[in-house]
């Protein structure tokens, strides 16, 4: 094949970030670990954040875990893409892995809360095309049902993680795809797709 149609498919010196967004709870985690598992040149950023670790957590694959001022320090050195505060803890993508993901030839994809997402749509990122994904239960219901399975946290926290769900749903129409996880092979499916047909789009 020649360069140039190789070009045309990618565009020159440009990757794609992948975010996956929508509420706490809605399967994201389980869905993007197995979509990475089928594709390749597929990273996961790894966000940082100033909660401690749950116990099924590693850190450095599903966090950089830090203290607050450690992430306050961050902030004011421009690390951050973005970064919000959820429920008393602080989250944030950090530009500079993103970048090097990027350089290197592979697509990045995120996995963030919907306020975060909004912010990367108001972005510039040079050499950067981000495809945006909604990825959420049926309902609330079910999401509240979800929650609870996990068994990490207590009513009250519970309910404010549902409370905030319910506000993010409203923001749905302004994401480009959307991805209902009530069955999760189906939702690996469809993720997966989204994926493999943003990489053969040509026209933008
Ligand atoms: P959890 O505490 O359950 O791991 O995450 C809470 C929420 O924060 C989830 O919706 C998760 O997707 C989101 N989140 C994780 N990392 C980031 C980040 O770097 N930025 C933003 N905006 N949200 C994040």
């Amino acid at each position: 094949m020649s360069n140039s149609i190789l070009e045309a498919r990618r565009g020159v010196g440009s990757g794609l970030a992948f975010v996956v967004t929508g509420p706490s709870g809605a399967g994201k985690n389980s869905v993007i670990d197995r979509v990475m598992e089928r594709l390749p040149n597929l990273v996961y950023s790894i966000s940082y954040t100033s909660r401690p670790p749950r116990s099924c957590e590693t850190p450095g694959e599903d966090y950089m875990f830090v203290s607050k001022e450690e992430f306050s320090r961050r902030i004011e050195a421009g690390d951050f893409l973005e970064h919000v505060t959820y429920l008393d803890d602080h989250y944030g993508t950090s530009r500079s892995q993103i970048e090097a993901f990027i350089k290197h030839g592979n697509d990045v994809i995120l996995n963030i809360e919907v306020k975060g997402a909004r912010t990367l749509q108001e972005l510039d990122l040079p050499g950067i095309r981000v495809v945006y994904i909604f990825l959420t239960p049926s309902s609330l219901t079910e999401l509240e049902i979800r929650l609870r399975k996990r068994n990490t946290e207590d009513d009250a926290k519970i309910q404010r993680r549902l409370h905030v769900a319910r506000e993010e749903m409203k923001e749905l129409p302004r994401f480009d795809y959307l991805v209902i996880n009530d069955a999760l092979d189906r939702a690996i499916d469809e993720l997966a797709s989204i994926i493999l047909a943003e990489r053969t789009r040509i026209r933008t």
